[in-house]
């Protein structure tokens, strides 16, 4: 079914009474060319891409519960390409640049839109950070701005600028970043890629690989025994636990993460705008809730919730900032696993058993990636070969001394 202006009239008028099913519900088949593993937002999209792009159509997602279910459906819906590494920024600026032209390609509204991030900068040293991650943002083809105090004031009145601990200075401004309807990019890429022969399989659980002499071969599931020639692992914050199921450690932990959404207000907040020396982030929705989060809480764990002393964390991050945000009512909140890599970067690699391929390590910003997640790790499966803007995502770069530290921890994923 295709959408457009003139169906939604004419459905008006028969009382939406002739929408179809978005996707089928489609039995396992015994044997595919590629298995995906976890119809989240990447493992979707890389289906999408494989059917779309590279002429793959013997393609399945095996997701162990509903489509969205996961982190893609769970995130605060922030895109932006505003990183400083080479080894990431051309990465999250081709993401940026699929986002662009993201609902046009699959027919399907994900409300992409651009209002904006900020991110605020509090001290000179912190500006001159800031001005050197404009710098990287414009050398890979990315818009950057600075903002001074008087131009920021001038959008954002409502902020806490002479904070006596943490007075905002000015901030930096990327106008073409901003937030996309997270579980609508899933069904997008589900529609997308169903049209084009992807079985997409929900309520079917990988309980096991396939693995003999060095070779992965298919799935056990729930659902039976799935073969195949290619096994594309894409989980995120089970990560961990799905590799183990090849004898494969990871340098990943999974940790939560929580989301905040506030009851409706009027619009106030004009785009994305992040605290430069705590960790908190907002935006408002379309509906009129102020959607943020901040920390991830800083233990292990596979429980989709969280605890109260990150709620008061961040919260506390909210007051820092913005302190009429202390008036506003919480009106629900969540968690999410996140696949928490030991230098804040992903993989989309190959595994050293042959026909096992990795994907994640993504930690709390991967929603952002999607678009080009899923090209990359298509073009990977199809070709063998990374594609360009994934070429450092190796699963080996720790041993060979070639981290890509983004965030500038090191091994120590609570400090994100
Ligand atoms: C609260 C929160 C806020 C966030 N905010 C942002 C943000 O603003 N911007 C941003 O860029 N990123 C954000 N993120 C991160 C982003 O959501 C994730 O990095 C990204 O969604 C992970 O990729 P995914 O969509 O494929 O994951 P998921 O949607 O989690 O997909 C993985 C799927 O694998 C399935 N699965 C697991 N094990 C198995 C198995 N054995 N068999 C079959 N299926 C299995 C799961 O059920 C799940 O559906 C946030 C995350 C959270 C939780």
């Amino acid at each position: 079914m295709q959408y457009s202006a003139w169906r939604i009239f004419t459905q008006a008028l028969k009382g939406n009474s002739g929408w179809k099913p978005v996707w089928r519900d489609p039995d396992p088949k015994p044997e595919y060319d590629i298995v995906i593993i976890g119809g989240g937002g990447h493992g979707l999209a890389t289906a999408y891409y494989l059917s779309k792009v590279f002429g793959q159509h013997k393609v399945a997602v095996l997701e162990k519960g509903w489509i969205g279910s996961g982190n893609v459906g769970r995130n605060t819906t922030i895109i932006r390409s505003n990183y400083l590494l080479d080894g990431n920024q051309p990465f999250y600026e081709f993401s940026m640049k699929l986002w662009e032209g993201l609902e046009q390609d699959f027919n399907y509204n994900a409300m992409v839109s651009q209002r904006g991030v900020l991110n605020l900068f509090h001290s000179d040293a912190q500006r001159d950070a800031y001005v050197r991650r404009g710098n990287a943002m414009l050398m890979s083809g990315a818009d950057a701005v600075l903002l001074d105090r008087a131009r920021l004031r001038a959008m954002c009145p409502f902020l806490d600028f002479d904070n006596a601990r943490f007075p905002i200075h000015g901030a930096l401004w990327q106008p073409r970043a901003g937030t996309v309807r997270h579980d609508a990019v899933a069904w997008g890429y589900a529609r997308g890629a169903d049209q084009n022969g992807v079985d997409i399989v929900q309520n079917c659980e990988v309980t096991g690989l396939l693995v003999q002499n060095g070779r992965c071969d298919g799935v056990e599931t729930t659902r039976g025994t799935i073969r195949a020639k290619k096994v594309a692992v894409c989980v995120a914050g089970s990560s961990s636990r799905v590799m183990a199921m090849a004898g494969l450690r990871l340098p990943i932990e999974s940790h939560v993460l929580q989301a905040f959404v506030s009851e409706g207000l009027k619009p106030v907040i004009p785009g994305v705008i992040t605290f430069g020396a705590g960790h908190f982030y907002v935006s408002q929705s379309n509906k009129g809730g102020l959607v943020f989060g901040g920390d991830i809480d800083g233990y292990n764990s596979y429980a989709q919730r969280g605890n109260m002393a990150t709620v008061e964390d961040v919260c506390e991050g909210g007051m820092g900032i913005m302190p009429m945000i202390g008036r506003a009512r919480l009106l629900r909140m969540w968690g999410g696993i996140m696949d928490m890599s030991m230098d804040g970067s992903p993989f989309i690699d190959r595994t050293p058993i042959d026909g096992l391929y990795f994907n994640g390590g993504w930690c709390y910003g991967g929603f952002k990636a999607t678009p080009a997640s899923g090209y990359c790790y298509a073009h990977l499966l199809a070709r063998d070969a990374p594609h360009e803007v994934a070429r450092a995502y190796r699963l080996d770069r720790f041993a060979r001394g070639a981290p890509i530290d983004e965030k500038g921890v090191g091994a120590q994923p609570n400090l994100h």
